[in-house]
């Protein structure tokens, strides 16, 4: 019963370390958030020993009356949340949600309709060396070069040329909102099934700040650990009808014994997601990343080959576009990691780098919204951003007030010794 630090001081040195990146400095990966402490207490419960192959109440092991309690509660939970007829809070991660899917809707060299990694998509909607890409045939769609938004006449085109038994809609890197009603119109034309995957925006759909796809799709899928703010996972939810074809696609389909530990942390953050607070939290992510994206349309930042693409956002983050900056993607990233800011790097449609360079930042604002981020703090922020990215700017001064951010808004402060 020794704790960590006393039986692996080299692991818990290195988890500290961590602790006090994520304290001292300002987290703007826009995948990323902060689970509160009881999501993180259910995940390092005693729930992690347990064997639990199958589903409440049809389990394959003994002993699973408390795990079938804690499931059933973040089923209910989650359907609840998101008005969803079937929810499967198993998958272990996004991608194997989608995967998960995917099995239970297609067969090996049935042809998907995904959004084009490089314009904004996942890996797991089409890429070529990803599962999705080697049992499927991948048709691409794209995003426009004018507008930054999906094409949906390209959408169209594709569909009846291609006729697809899937319509994948959903992103990882996309600053608007998707007409999903559209999409439903369109995968019915071909008679394909509709899957949308919400993993970025289900926290502003939880929050009521963002369109639902559950009414339109017949599967949604979504991570639990981004916008939503719980653990890392993956659900998949589902009209009643395919709940069956989705349940057993998931196991034994795809996984062995669900980690139930993660299954109690993600019914936790479903209900902190039903909560007012979390609405208000929600409001000043989205309220956040439209300060950042105004802020990098200024004059004095566009005149340094900075800007945004689709000219803003409605969503959780900022798409920057440094085709015309001296700074690559890479450099730009660099440069906010000096002053105290993670951010990744992120091709954009149509970039002239290589995927290891790219000529785009991704800039999201939920975990700092978790933190306690005000519109104020969100200015400052912006601004110091806005700074880092012009070839005058002043690394200690920057790295100062970004330190002075972090210290209003400790983080985590329980686990500080
Ligand atoms: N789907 C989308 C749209 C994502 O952006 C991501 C992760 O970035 C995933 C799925 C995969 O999630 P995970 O990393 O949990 O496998």
């Amino acid at each position: 019963n020794s704790s960590l630090h006393e039986l692996d001081p080299d692991v818990a040195a290195a988890v500290d370390a961590e602790l006090h990146r994520q304290q001292s400095t300002l987290e703007m990966i826009a995948s990323e958030n902060f689970a509160p402490a009881a999501v993180m207490e259910a995940q390092g419960s005693v729930l992690t020993n347990k064997y639990a192959e199958g589903y409440p109440g049809r389990r394959y092991y003994g002993g699973c009356e408390h795990v079938d309690v804690v499931e059933q509660i973040a089923i209910d939970r989650i359907k609840e949340l998101f008005g969803a007829e079937a929810a499967n809070v198993q998958p272990h991660s996004g991608a194997q949600a989608n995967a998960a899917a995917m099995f239970a809707l297609l067969q090996p060299g049935d042809t998907i309709l995904g959004l084009n990694l490089a314009h904004g998509g996942h890996l797991t909607h089409g890429m070529k060396i990803n599962f999705s890409g080697k049992l499927y045939n991948v048709v691409p769609y794209h995003v426009d070069a004018e507008t930054g938004l999906v094409d949906m006449d390209e959408v169209e085109r594709l569909a009846k040329e291609h006729r697809p038994k899937l319509v994948i809609a959903g992103w990882s890197a996309y600053p608007r909102q998707l007409d999903f009603a559209a999409f439903r119109r369109i995968a019915d034309e071909v008679g394909a099934y509709l899957m949308v995957d919400m993993a970025h925006f289900a926290g502003l759909v939880a929050a009521g700040l963002h369109p639902s796809p559950v009414p339109h799709a017949h599967v949604v899928t979504t991570t639990t650990h981004k916008t939503l703010g719980g653990p890392r996972g993956g659900v998949i939810l589902s009209t009643a009808e395919l709940a069956k074809k989705i349940n057993s696609a998931v196991f034994p389909g795809q996984q062995g014994g669900p980690l139930e530990h993660v299954i109690a942390a993600k019914a936790v953050s479903f209900k902190v997601a039903a909560g007012s607070a979390f609405k208000e939290r929600q409001e000043r992510t989205v309220e956040g990343a439209k300060i950042l994206a105004e802020r990098l349309t200024q004059a004095d930042v566009t005149e340094v080959g900075v800007s945004v693409l689709s000219g803003g956002t409605d969503v959780h983050l900022v798409l920057v576009d440094l085709r015309n900056s001296e700074l690559d993607g890479k450099q730009a990233e660099d440069r906010l990691h000096e002053v105290g800011i993670t951010v990744n790097r992120n091709a954009i449609p149509n970039d002239p780098r290589p995927p290891m360079v790219t000529s785009g930042l991704r800039i999201g604002t939920p975990a700092l919204a978790t933190r306690g981020f005000t519109a104020e703090d969100f200015r400052e922020v912006s601004d110091i951003i806005a700074e880092a990215l012009k070839p005058s700017y002043d690394a200690e001064a920057l790295k100062a007030r970004v330190t002075a951010l972090a210290d209003k808004h400790p983080l985590y402060p329980h686990l500080s010794k």
